[in-house]
């Protein structure tokens, strides 16, 4: 029986935002302006009205000039790439985000192909993902949840180096660039996904466990390695008695107690992490794009 760490993803973004917020204000008074974000919403999906909003409020706090462009559902995809041509060309905007999903009418590859990749917040761009997988993340904008998965791993386990690491979910947004991520820091990675056999099996050999699959509770704690350290990227809402709801992860938390080294809890673990790595990306994309040093964040 090992006494499992909670990695507190909440208090690892309040440090990660306050050094964004101290780097934004130099910037500022150095140069005298402040990183500038634009987020696209198409139409009226709750989830997404809610995140763009967090992500604004975020952002103003940590002294970056943030605005949201909202289009209506019935937006076609040419009025669309005409919108990020114009952010594309104005040359005060740093970052841009298109929340995903959009209306089914939209073809989400060619939007994001769209963005200028230095304004590439979300780090979805092809020529981003390929800076990630084939020049090391350095010149890349990288994609956020990962990336913030990347360093509340590093906290608790300095020398990732040699680790076998399994990470469930192979979307572009999570599961691809964390494996790409995990290779740059020379893991071993498995990375796995609905049609891989015996997921009970690989988990039961690895050092690093990044579940993100949605489906709740997924990962019994009989699955995980003693020691291993297990970072939860799902966010599954599940009914519970009494007409309420809860969050939880893709990992079953309190059957992963004793057993595993390390876990993030949802909530409170990687969505904090998502956030802040949003506000960095915009940062950096600032400091490339002006020709400014890339501060320590
Ligand atoms: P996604 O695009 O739906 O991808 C899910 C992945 O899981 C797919 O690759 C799928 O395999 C795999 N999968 C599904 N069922 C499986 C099973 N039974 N066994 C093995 N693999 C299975 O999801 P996503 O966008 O990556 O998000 C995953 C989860 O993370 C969701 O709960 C989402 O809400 C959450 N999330 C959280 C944050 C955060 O900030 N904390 C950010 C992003 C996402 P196939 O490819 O074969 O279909």
């Amino acid at each position: 029986m090992v006494e499992t760490k909670r990695i507190d993803g909440k208090a690892r973004a309040d440090r990660l935002v306050a050094g964004i917020a101290a780097a934004t204000a130099k910037m500022k008074a150095a140069s005298g302006v402040a990183p500038e974000l634009c987020a696209v919403l198409v139409g009226n999906d709750p989830a997404s009205q809610i995140y763009v909003r967090i992500k604004g409020k975020a952002a103003t706090a940590a002294g970056i000039v943030s605005f949201q462009q909202n289009l209506p559902e019935t937006t076609s995809e040419a009025e669309l790439l005409a919108l990020i041509a114009k952010l594309n060309a104005d040359d005060t905007i740093d970052g841009i985000l298109v929340q995903l999903p959009l209306p089914k009418h939209i073809d989400p590859q060619r939007v994001v192909a769209a963005i200028d990749p230095a304004k590439d917040v979300d780090g979805l761009h092809p020529q981003n993902v390929g800076h990630l997988w084939s020049g090391g993340p350095a010149r890349a904008l990288i994609p956020c949840t990962p990336y913030g998965c990347l360093l509340l791993l590093r906290d608790v386990m300095p020398n990732l180096s040699g680790a076998a690491a399994v990470v469930l979910g192979r979307s572009n947004i999570v599961g691809k660039p964390m494996a790409a991520l995990l290779v740059s820091e020379n893991c071993t990675v498995t990375l796995a996904h609905s049609k891989s056999r015996d997921i009970p099996a690989m988990l039961r050999q690895a050092d690093i466990v990044v579940a993100a699959v949605g489906r709740p509770e997924f990962v019994r704690g009989n699955w995980i390695k003693p020691g291993a350290v297990v970072i939860d990227v799902g966010i599954n809402r599940i009914a519970v008695p009494g007409g309420k709801s809860r969050l939880v992860g893709d990992v079953a938390f309190a059957e992963a107690q004793g057993i595993a080294g390390a876990i993030t809890p949802v909530p409170g673990g990687v969505g904090p992490m998502t956030i802040a790595c949003l506000l960095r990306n915009t940062l950096i994309a600032a400091c490339r794009r002006r020709g400014l040093t890339e501060p320590e964040v």
